[in-house]
């Protein structure tokens, strides 16, 4: 593996690749973008930078440079390789949730409380602290890798000192899809490295070749992953063919069908849960957004398989229909984020396309 294995990320290999062949590694990254676009590679293939013991990197490591594109094959190239999750290379230290660090055994909440899906403030403290106060030894450097997971407000406080008075010889590398959710104060340490969604080309040959599939099936789940492989390679089979199925009826049923809407509405159970609710929604609403599109003389831009289909509605509601629908989707998502029933929502939404807007269905329901 190379830095140049970060396909797709030209600005982020080349800024990490400058970084380590002129030994000006900076003591602290933020990688920051969407989920599945190369950021735990790109932290993964740093650290084996960083500790290469390859001859070539050995031989750079006395001039104060790293090699961009580690070997892969010596011992602690292959050490940081093995999966992340079983913490083998001693200088390299992921942090995940505290679950997720004692199903590893490595951390073990105090007493009764149990390990929360969150990073605390005592992993930090008990855990995180301690390890990178040990000494690397013969130019090596120690990276700490803090996963694209919560991380509680006590938690940042005491991670924040360690960034400000950071222990030598160490790298701190940030992961995060929400970069906003961290606090200012360590953002503002960390020098910021981007990743872009993956171009879809890209995502639809790595989805075709891993899970051996048909290009156009491989297109549609790059497309329906919004450029995330990591989402891309995990969309169950099961999920597209629900997929189509809330599709052809949302495209089906007509305006004045009203036992058709409740009908599809009641397609989740009597009480579906928000994330039920939420997925029928982002279905709704990407299909939605493609028909719209295509109304306006566009492309599809996920449904990339249903072009026909998109048509054809396309043809009954036009643009102006098209967004109306989206408005009233959009707003039963926002009542169902603000913990407003779901299936009241989803009713309330299809009778909306029905046109029956004003009738108050919230008192019926609660
Ligand atoms: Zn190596």
């Amino acid at each position: 593996m190379s830095l140049s294995a970060l396909l797709g990320q030209p600005r982020a290999s080349s800024l990490l690749g400058g970084a380590l062949a002129s030994g000006r590694v900076h003591h602290a990254y933020l990688f920051a973008g969407p989920p599945g676009v190369g950021k735990t590679l790109a932290a993964k293939l740093l650290a084996q930078a960083l500790n290469c013991e390859s001859p070539a990197a050995v031989d750079l490591a006395k001039r104060g440079a790293f090699l961009d594109e580690p070997c892969g094959a010596c011992p602690s190239c292959r050490r940081i390789s093995d999966d992340v999750k079983r913490h083998a290379h001693p200088l390299v230290l992921w942090v995940d949730t505290e679950a997720a660090m004692q199903a590893a055994g490595l951390y073990q909440p105090e007493g009764e409380r149990s390990a929360s899906r969150a990073v605390g403030v005592r992993l930090i403290r008990e855990l995180v602290i301690p390890r990178l106060a040990l000494k690397a030894m013969g130019g090596r450097r120690k990276v700490c890798i803090v996963r694209d997971v919560e991380m509680t407000e006590a938690a940042q406080n005491s991670f924040l000192k360690t960034l400000e008075e950071p222990p030598p010889d160490t790298t701190f590398v940030l992961l995060s899809s929400m970069p906003d959710a961290l606090k200012a104060t360590i953002r503002s340490r960390c020098l910021r490295v981007t990743f872009q969604p993956l171009p879809l080309e890209l995502v639809a040959e790595r989805v075709q070749k891993a899970r051996g599939l048909g290009a156009e099936e491989a297109r549609l789940l790059a497309a329906l992953a919004g450029g995330s492989l990591g989402a891309a390679l995990e969309i169950d089979p099961k999920t597209l063919a629900k997929r189509r199925e809330w599709i052809a009826a949302f495209s089906r049923l007509a305006g004045d069908d009203y036992a058709g809407w409740l009908g599809l509405a009641s397609a989740l159970g009597d009480r579906p849960t928000a994330a039920d609710a939420t997925e029928l929604l982002d279905t709704c609403e990407t299909w939605m957004h493609d028909v719209m599109r295509v109304a306006a003389g566009a492309e599809p831009s996920v449904n990339v398989d249903l072009a026909r289909e998109a048509g054809a509605l396309a043809d009954r509601l036009g643009v102006e229909g098209s967004l109306f629908r989206l408005g009233v989707l959009e707003r039963a998502r926002h009542a169902i984020d603000g913990n407003a029933q779901p299936r009241l929502q989803l009713e309330r939404a299809f009778l909306a396309f029905c046109g029956i807007e004003a009738l108050s269905l919230a008192s019926e329901a609660a």
